[in-house]
């Protein structure tokens, strides 16, 4: 990060770990398919597994049911497909069930047919609706289908934990099978596949501090298959062709190691965290903070200010060096309503302003000073212009 600059949009992206690209660096110096049997192949496999190892640690996992794609979009589009195995043979599921607040590379429903896709109301702080999740799973069993549930561990735009555990006790209870997308997760909180009860989960690199462009799929067991989405030779044990990222699949194993020391130093990121939410309450008493009756990961805290428009304040902010995002995970670069905002049932006027501040572990105190003092400028130019208006 540029020293001017005060970055807190860790949940768009973290920016690399100075100690992974140094490693990189070092790794990109050197030739070498990991499909080849050679000295120089040998390297590049030993980096891969290496890196599939440290991925399988940071969830609970067995590096043996790790599958690396080019980031968490394919990982999780790669797993919503309705062809899978059971032992070898044809599994299929009839429906995928998602939460209203999944990020579109799971709310678009991966491989399923759109009419076979359906979603699960959430609660105002954007928890899933377990009762609803419940009686629609009992309806999809007792009509002798299959179906394939989706719910995100953490949310991007939130930061809301959802109850992945439960939501894999009703569905397995049901015969169904259970993904949670960890990708705003991992490095933040604790992250245990078994823990979660989850048949499969996915993540991404540069989520936490590895390199952009790789992911990974982790499977519970290796009874359980999907159909690959990319269909060509038999890298990663047939789940995945195409010739691996070395590179950046070492990054991402590397990142994945540091992230799991991260867990230890949360309280102060937290602390961080508290204090920005704290300064917005009491700057902005009728500010709206999301998700904050329930359990949130440490790092965000997502809000709206009355009058106050998102686009304004994210120029306003930019302007000054402080860079943060709309609630709105928009990927075209627009500031548009949030569908995350909206299923919570977040009126217009709170969706037009919804900004997220997203902190890491490097994220300091001159950082939240900072944007404290920014963004009270932003503030009170607003009260400036009201009163204006007002008069
Ligand atoms: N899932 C969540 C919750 C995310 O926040 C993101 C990225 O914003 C993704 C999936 C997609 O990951 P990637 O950018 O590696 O495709």
């Amino acid at each position: 990060m540029g020293a001017d600059r005060v970055y807190l949009d860790w949940n768009a992206g973290a920016p690399l770990r100075a100690e992974v690209a140094a490693r990189l660096v070092e790794a990109m110096g050197r030739a070498g398919n990991a499909s080849s049997v050679h000295a120089e192949g040998r390297a590049a496999r030993a980096l891969v597994e290496a890196a599939r190892r440290q991925v399988a640690v940071l969830v609970g996992g067995d590096p043996r049911f790790v599958t690396f794609t080019s980031g968490g979009t394919e990982a999780a589009v790669t797993v919503l497909t309705p062809q899978w195995t059971f032992g070898g043979k044809p599994l299929a599921f009839d429906r995928l069930l998602v939460s209203a607040v999944e990020h579109p590379c799971v709310a678009r429903g991966g491989r399923f047919p759109a009419e076979r896709v359906e979603t699960i109301p959430v609660d105002g702080d954007g928890l899933v609706d377990l009762a609803a999740l419940d009686a629609r799973l009992a309806e999809i069993a007792a009509s002798g289908q299959r179906a394939l549930v989706s719910v995100m561990f953490a949310n991007n735009e939130t930061g809301a934990i959802q109850p992945v555990a439960d939501v894999s006790r009703i569905a397995h209870g049901h015969g169904a099978l259970v993904h949670t997308d960890v990708v705003q997760a991992v490095g933040r909180i604790p992250v245990s596949i078994a823990d979660l009860g989850v048949d499969v989960l996915t993540l991404s690199a540069h989520k936490i501090g590895g390199p952009q462009g790789a992911g990974a799929i982790v499977r519970a067991t290796d009874l359980f298959a999907f159909q690959p989405l990319l269909i060509g030779g038999g890298q990663e044990s047939h789940g995945r062709a195409g010739t691996e990222n070395v590179w950046a699949i070492h990054g991402f194993g590397l990142a994945a190691e540091a992230a799991g020391h991260d867990l230890k130093d949360v309280d102060a990121v937290r602390a961080r965290r508290d204090r920005i939410e704290a300064f917005v309450r009491s700057a902005a008493p009728a500010a709206m903070l999301f998700a904050s009756g329930v359990t949130r990961v440490p790092n965000t805290v997502a809000f709206a200010v009355p009058g106050l428009s998102a686009e304004t304040a994210l120029i306003a902010l930019d302007l000054s060096g402080v860079s943060v995002s709309s609630g709105s995970a928009c990927s075209s670069g627009k500031v548009g309503a949030s569908p995350v905002l909206t299923a919570m049932g977040v009126a217009p006027d709170f969706l037009k302003g919804a900004l997220r501040v997203s902190l890491g572990p490097t994220t300091s105190d001159d950082d939240v000073v900072r944007f404290i003092e920014v963004f009270g400028k932003v503030l009170a130019d607003l009260t400036k212009r009201q009163g204006t208006r007002a008069a």
